[in-house]
């Protein structure tokens, strides 16, 4: 009885929109197994009606109803509804009784993952309460994870969201060749607009929220305002935790106001969002490169470059420049590091600058294979990325994975670092590190934010359990992640992202593919009239 009001709230709002009409007129008439919707099926013997998905405000519920003659007309009576949204990051949530809760922290359980056997999490609003076993709290939402695994989300060190646009190009390219096809055109200053960078950020982050991603790097190369714009509100509208890696590129002083700009007005009243700056360490380049670490300085950000990612880069002296320009002085994240010699690593190390490690993208670019062992060894901060358009897939699992098998296969021995356990704290912990966000999020520590995801492993591809920890890493796959949490919200729920329009993200990015095809055939056409910033700077 409890749901019976809402359930007329479904019938009158949105009942209709996903059936055939009006139902109780044309009832007898619908004896199909699937009708409007396939996702909605309905059995005319028994009279049982099953919905997935039906929006009920902000809830979203899955739904069994029966045919039923009251006073003399058929109605739909609610046979079960179970609510598949949870409190959208107030209140308190109890993830009951998991197999295994892998806290990230050996403070609080076995291990350095820090693992607890049938584990509770608790978290009130956005931050973690409580972590252990048989935690109870009267006022709490239940969630029963049994059988199921609670980790810390994933922290993605390195995107470029705006690459969805060029899934699939320049298959047989390395980084140049790819560059030179794929990303070159793209800087037209017609060619991406607001429309078109919503549209593919909006698709990316549906993909890296599935994959369990909690916190992305958005390093943005953003060569048009509406670029810039449309990037930001996907992000903004997406519910990550996002940082958003701003490069200097284009523009000299009005640049930088927009920088500023966007700081103040979009990524500091935002609890969930952060800044850095983007930068290119070429001799060719290295003005732009001395303001951007100025201006990291200034704003006490991160400095956020690319640095030897192919063996090419080498003649630039790109470790050079960086000292040149001053670069050590904020703190450094450095993407990819394929090419490091044995004194550069221990320069690096010195100078603690962080890593983001691509292994999928310096795979497919024939970048080569990073040192991870030695750049361990040596106490650098490694986190992985999934590095945009080259990556193929927004895939953690297969990034781990790559990061373990490449060394292995390099080294012809099993036994090197990454261990699966360092690599999943890499994924973790290790991310939160780089980024400097280490007392925030990266693991289940109480006091750290609520960004939490669940594992459900009683599938065709994971079960049976011989050793569930090493097989996150050989047998996850995005569609074992269950839940998604950010900052307390539900992002994705019983494996379904939450309140998203999915089809119509889709949509606008094939249209936006097919916009700039098109405009690709034509001689340059006049930018979209925006401004990045409305207060100036
Ligand atoms: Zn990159």
């Amino acid at each position: 009885m409890k749901y019976l009001s809402k359930v007329r709230n479904i019938k009158a709002r949105k009942l209709r929109r996903i059936t055939l009409g009006a139902l109780s007129a044309c009832w007898f008439a619908v004896a199909q197994p699937a009708f409007g919707d396939d996702k909605v099926t309905y059995n005319p013997l028994n009279g049982k009606l099953h919905l997935p998905e039906v929006h009920v405000g902000d809830d979203l519920y899955e739904a069994d109803l029966k045919r039923e003659m009251i006073d003399g007309s058929m109605r739909f009576v609610l046979q079960k509804a179970e609510l598949l949204s949870v409190p959208q990051g107030t209140g308190k949530v109890i993830l009951r009784n998991a197999a295994l809760v892998i806290t990230a922290d050996p403070k609080l359980g076995e291990g350095a993952l820090g693992v607890i056997e049938n584990g509770d999490v608790l978290f009130e609003n956005d931050q973690i309460v409580k972590v252990g076993q048989n935690i109870t709290d009267p006022d709490a939402t239940v969630i029963d994870v049994t059988g199921k695994m609670v980790l810390p989300g994933f922290v993605d060190t390195h995107n470029h969201l705006w690459q969805s646009l060029i899934r699939g190009c320049g298959a047989d390219k390395n980084v140049g060749g790819w560059i030179g096809e794929c990303t070159a055109t793209l800087k037209r200053p017609d060619i991406i607009d607001e429309k078109s960078a919503y549209a593919t950020v909006r698709l990316s982050t549906l993909d890296v929220i599935a994959t369990g991603v909690t916190t992305v790097v958005e390093w943005t190369h953003s060569y048009t305002p509406g670029w810039t714009n449309g990037s930001l509100r996907a992000l903004e509208e997406s519910g990550l935790r996002y940082v958003f890696a701003y490069y200097i590129s284009v523009g000299g002083e009005q640049r930088i106001a927009d920088i500023k700009c966007v700081k103040e007005t979009v990524i500091d009243p935002n609890p969930v969002a952060y800044m850095q700056i983007g930068g290119h360490p070429t001799r060719s380049r290295i003005e732009r490169l001395i303001v951007a670490a100025d201006l990291a300085q200034e704003l006490k950000v991160p400095l956020n470059v690319h640095l030897l990612e192919n063996i090419e880069d080498r003649d630039d002296e790109p470790i050079k420049v960086l000292e040149d320009a001053g670069a050590f002085k904020p703190t450094l994240i450095v993407n990819h590091a394929v090419h490091l010699t044995d004194d550069e690593i221990t320069f690096l190390a010195e100078k603690d600058v962080r890593v983001a490690h691509n292994p999928l993208s310096n795979m497919r670019l024939a970048s080569g294979i990073m040192r991870f062992p030695d750049m361990h060894k040596a106490g650098m901060k490694i986190g992985l990325g999934l590095d945009g358009g080259t990556n193929d897939t927004s895939d953690m699992f297969a990034t781990m994975k790559t990061a373990v098998g490449l060394q292995r296969a390099l080294l012809l021995k099993a036994d090197v670092s990454p261990t699966l356990e360092e690599i999943l704290l890499a994924a973790t912990m290790g991310g939160a590190q780089v980024l400097g966000m280490e007392d925030t999020i990266g693991s289940l520590t109480p006091g750290k934010q609520a960004d939490i995801i669940v594992l459900k492993t009683d599938t065709v591809n994971f079960a049976p359990h011989w050793h569930p920890i090493n097989q996150i890493v050989l047998n996850g796959r995005p569609s074992n992640v269950e839940y998604v949490f950010v900052n307390g919200r539900a992002l994705k729920v019983k494996g379904k992202l939450l309140g998203v329009p999915e089809k119509e993200i889709v949509q606008a990015a094939e249209q936006a593919v097919q916009r700039i095809k098109d405009l690709l055939q034509q001689p340059e056409g006049e930018p979209e009239k925006l401004e990045v910033c409305s207060n100036g700077g």
